[in-house]
């Protein structure tokens, strides 16, 4: 099937609404599984607060996020025959509150919608708590067929990748589920709040300033696998929340001088 020339076969076109960029869908998209997305958020396990999430309520205020979005849309365009320079997967690093798990669950949601896509979201701390929990005791090892579903699924959304501190056989089990998808060309989308950096840029960060790399949370080992499977997607912004905090307390402050008696 020939791409559609309207939209490249991303299915979305950049439109201005009120001053502001959106991914509006094409025609060319059938409505296809659309009708059934409550059937997505239990079979892919995303979580009530990104049930919302979709490329085309994501809002591209800055350049960095446009591009972002963008290689979002390409991404599952060309999913699962993906070019050499697209990876097995996304990495989306940034700062809280700049977008990261709105993309990713929107990736998600968009390969299940036009692809028919199985995909699974894990929070980080959640899986973490399931490779504990499948720790047996008795024999010392690891019970691997309670992470068969993470180990299997076609999409792994694996989301805030180091926020907690792993111990090191954590840190096995954890390289040995993403290490599987890997060999099996499983593509893995990740979210992190840390920034991803080479030996090089760690070393020469200034050690009083900086805020922990991505390699410090989750080791030489699993970082250079991620990089082989991962394609490393940067979201600069303002951040969401803060934007919003500001623009209420402008309110608060309106409002409370209109009451104030003169
Ligand atoms: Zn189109």
């Amino acid at each position: 099937m020939p791409a559609c020339e309207r939209c490249g076969g991303t299915g979305f076109l950049i439109v201005d609404r009120e001053g502001r960029d959106y991914a509006q869908p094409c025609a060319c998209r059938d409505s296809g599984r659309a009708s059934g997305t409550a059937g997505f958020f239990a079979a892919c396990r995303v979580p009530p607060r990104y049930e919302h999430c979709t490329l085309a309520n994501f809002d591209m205020g800055t350049p960095s996020l446009r591009s972002a979005l963008e290689r979002a849309m390409s991404y599952c365009a060309g999913y699962p025959y993906l070019g050499t320079d697209e990876g097995l997967g996304l990495l989306f690093t940034g700062d809280n509150g700049v977008g990261k798990t709105h993309l990713a669950a929107a990736v998600l949601r968009e390969l299940w919608e036009r692809k028919g896509t199985r995909g699974q979201f894990w929070d980080f701390h959640e899986l973490i708590r399931e490779i504990r929990n499948s720790y047996n005791e008795e024999t010392r090892t690891t019970e691997l067929q309670v992470l068969e579903p993470v180990v299997e699924t076609d999409v792994l959304l694996l989301d805030d990748l180091g926020a907690w501190k792993m111990t090191d056989w954590m840190n096995d089990t954890l390289f040995y589920i993403l290490n599987s998808r890997y060999i099996a060309k499983r593509a893995t989308l990740i979210t992190t709040n840390y920034q991803d950096a080479d030996r090089e840029r760690v070393l020469a960060a200034d050690p009083l300033r900086r805020k922990e790399f991505l390699v410090e949370r989750i080791g030489q080992r699993l970082r250079s696998r991620l990089m082989e499977m991962c394609l490393v997607v940067n979201l600069l912004g303002q951040d969401h929340r803060q934007a919003r905090q500001a623009s209420n307390q402008v309110a608060l402050r309106g409002s409370s001088r209109l009451g104030e008696p003169k």
